[in-house]
């Protein structure tokens, strides 16, 4: 049999990219088999190089929460592009983002622009180190911050160990002064901050963790986190990158009624074009450059056909009732996949926030990240494999969430329903 198409440009892609993909989780690595080569996207839609369509729950991993291509941001950004690509200037759509940003969340008082969700939180890292003068960061084992050095660490053998770098080429000396905690685990923050309080410049936490699939913060967790670092002088970051408009319009810190220090944001800010952003308190952000001595810069920050695409989507997501549409989709999904697993007996649970969702081949949804890891994943792979071939594109990999978007609707979730029955059929079967 002559290759599929998609299979011959993955071969092709392997020769002159590593690993044929531009980021790894998009090799398939986690699920088998060959990669789809996107050519387009509507909606919730999208076809590949063989002209094949699927229903995305993907959604480009967070930023598409109108779907592919949605009208009034390509015109934003074709209008936007006639005008001029980049400036390396001030610009008023800058102006206009930003005061958004600090007009939706009130803890960001300042906000700077910045490329990705990786820039955003080494800018944040880097500025509370500089605002507090302290060294050490905490974060929590599963949680994602992109891959800036000092974020790239797993946790060392016992608890509070310093981390262990997570990846070839980090020093351990940069992972030295980053503390590993447990998600969910309000007795080990406690512990961590009673015996290393006056070092920890910050704690930076996924308020609802969506990379290692989906966990929400259990009652208390945020606020025991932000009681103790106002206690001992340290500073708390939200990662808001995957939930900054996903789980409602005052992100996840307006959700659950927290105020963070610092906030990061990325991916739906940019609408599907590369933007991020960290801001936080005044007398914090004062510290950058060029008003202050923490130096960061970026030559297509603030980019204006990215800025452009970032507003156009955020008008549509601040409209009244955008979050309860869509959060209702995702509350009836994950109930009606509950029930088709129930059907067939397959030991499965799953859950949403906001528009983020998270199935778990487990009888109960987990709480942490050792119950995430318990997971069946030769289970989720024989049903992502078998929604694939239904038309239903799902993360490839067990420990993602997954994303509806406003584009989803009555028949995408009939669709969605119908091929979930088969899948999980499939399954039952040995
Ligand atoms: C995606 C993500 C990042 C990294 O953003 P990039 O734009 O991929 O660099 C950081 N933090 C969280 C919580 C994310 O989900």
């Amino acid at each position: 049999m002559p290759p599929s198409r998609n299979e011959d440009l993955f071969r092709r892609s392997r020769e002159v990219i590593p690993g044929g993909v531009n980021s790894p989780v998009r090799a398939f690595k986690a699920v088998g088999g060959i990669p789809r080569f996107f050519r387009k996207g509507t909606g919730a839609w999208v076809w590949d190089a063989e002209d094949r369509r699927y229903l995305d729950y993907v959604g480009s991993w967070g930023p598409l929460v109108l779907g592919h291509a949605p009208p009034a941001v390509v015109a934003a950004v074709e209008a936007a592009a006639r005008r001029g690509l980049s400036f390396g200037a001030p610009t008023e759509a800058e102006l206009e983002l930003a005061t958004l940003l600090t007009r939706q969340l009130p803890a960001v008082e300042q906000v700077r622009l910045v490329s990705s969700g990786t820039e955003a939180t080494m800018s944040a890292i880097r500025l509370a180190r500089g605002y507090t003068r302290r060294d050490v960061i905490a974060k929590f084992e599963g949680c994602y911050h992109g891959h800036a050095d000092a974020l790239l660490v797993k946790a060392g053998s016992g608890a509070l160990t310093l981390g262990q770098p997570s990846s070839a080429g980090v020093p351990a000396a940069v992972t030295a002064h980053t503390l590993v905690l447990d998600y969910n685990d309000i007795a080990g923050l406690e512990r961590a901050f009673s015996e290393r309080g006056a070092e920890i410049a910050a704690v930076i936490v996924e308020p609802v963790a969506g990379n290692m699939n989906l966990i929400p913060p259990r009652p208390g967790f945020l606020e025991t986190l932000r009681e103790q670092c106002t206690r001992h002088g340290a500073l708390l970051i939200f990662d808001e990158v995957m939930t900054g408009f996903r789980v409602g319009a005052g992100c996840a810190q307006g959700r659950y009624g927290i105020v963070p220090d610092l906030t990061t944001l990325g991916k739906v800010i940019g609408g599907g074009l590369p933007v991020g952003a960290f801001g936080g308190r005044r007398e914090i952000m004062a510290l950058l450059a060029p008003e202050g001595p923490v130096y960061q810069a970026g030559t297509l920050s603030g980019n204006p056909v990215a800025v452009a695409a970032g507003l156009a989507t955020l008008r549509e997501v601040l409209r009244p009732g955008f979050f309860e549409t869509l959060e209702a989709y995702a509350r009836q999904l994950t109930e009606a996949l509950a029930e088709q697993a129930r059907r067939h007996g397959v030991p499965f649970s799953a859950r949403a926030v906001g528009s983020m969702f998270g199935l778990y081949f487990r009888a109960t949804p987990p709480d942490s990240y050792r119950e995430v890891m318990e997971c069946d994943t030769a289970a989720f792979k024989r049903f992502f494999h078998a929604m694939l071939e239904r038309g239903v594109y799902l993360a490839p990999s067990a420990f993602e969430a997954g994303f509806v978007s406003s584009a989803h609707g009555p028949g995408e979730w009939a669709h969605t329903v119908a091929a979930a029955a088969e899948a999980f059929g499939e399954l039952a079967r040995p």
